[in-house]
């Protein structure tokens, strides 16, 4: 979750708009420019901090401010209990939960919600990948619904692959039976790869939730590989395509290199924590391509 480095928080000067004597937090956008890579649920923590120091009064912001930073909690935990906290003005992070708990058809409980945004978070440093896991999660694809609502007029909110159904989020991403038939053919794919079973639900590919054992590898290449596939279904996004399993496949290939250059050029990773990409290459070699 503490996606932004320590030395690169921002200091409450920087946070806050002084006017007639009068400290105000900064709205989302105007932080967002300071720092591009905050996120929703960063500024929540800041502003959450923020009210707190503000009824404290501002002689106490320096520790309140570090208690929070130092808090040997997961960022997410307090967040959570936040959350769980909050009426209805910022609800967004807690309805994007719900609805996701709903869609799914189970609770998913925090140290899932944990887990996820850990694995999301650790295994995609690219922009890319991070971008949509952020999107997917926040659900910021715009259905042909929404489209419908807000273009008065114009689109029926159909669903773009079918011409069918109601294009709502879960039906474009999972419900939809050419969606559907796109997911079980990459599954069948990830098996074959990963030579492992597992069944085709929802979370799995959409949120990266198992609960099934895998070793930490395993985990990794799950993890390049259901985003894989959402990042190519996002790309055909509004047309009537759905992706091939030989797109996603050259997807995973380009993922797989970036992945390597990473590695090669990061001092941090030690050799024995590169990913191991061996599954996929055996996995290819059966189709005449050989792997760098
Ligand atoms: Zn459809």
């Amino acid at each position: 979750m503490r996606e932004l480095p320590r030395e690169r928080w921002l200091t409450y000067k920087q946070l806050l708009n002084l006017r007639n004597q009068e400290t105000n937090l900064k709205s989302y956008e105007e932080i967002k420019k300071l720092e591009p890579s905050l996120t929703w649920l960063n500024y929540w923590q800041i502003k959450e901090s923020y009210k707190v120091n503000k009824k404290e009064g501002f002689e106490t912001k320096d520790t309140c401010w570090d208690r929070i930073l130092k808090a040997d909690k997961k960022i997410i935990k307090l967040l959570y209990q936040q959350l769980l906290m909050w009426d209805t003005e910022e609800v967004q992070v807690k309805e994007v939960m719900v609805k996701w708990v709903k869609e799914v058809g189970h609770s998913i409980n925090l140290a899932e919600w944990e887990k996820i945004w850990k694995r999301n978070l650790k295994f995609t440093y690219s922009i890319e990948l991070r971008e949509n896991w952020y999107k997917i999660f926040y659900r910021w694809y715009i259905t042909p619904e929404r489209l419908a609502k807000f273009s008065k007029g114009k689109g029926d909110g159909k669903c773009w692959k079918c011409g069918k159904h109601n294009g709502d989020f879960m039906h474009m991403w999972w419900g939809c039976k050419r969606i559907k038939k796109y997911w079980q053919e990459i599954q069948k794919e990830m098996e074959k790869i990963l030579q492992i079973k597992f069944d085709l639900k929802p979370e799995y590919f959409l949120l990266g939730i198992t609960n099934f054992h895998m070793d930490l590898n395993t985990e990794k290449l799950f993890t390049y590989m259901v985003t894989a596939a959402r990042i190519c279904l996002a790309k055909l996004w509004k047309t009537k395509e759905t992706p091939s399993v030989e797109k996603w496949t050259v997807r995973l290939i380009d993922i797989k290199n970036i992945d390597l250059l990473t590695q090669k050029v990061s001092q941090n990773v030690s050799t024995r924590q590169w990913t191991d990409w061996d599954k996929l290459r055996q996995y290819l070699k059966k189709d005449k391509i050989e792997l760098l």
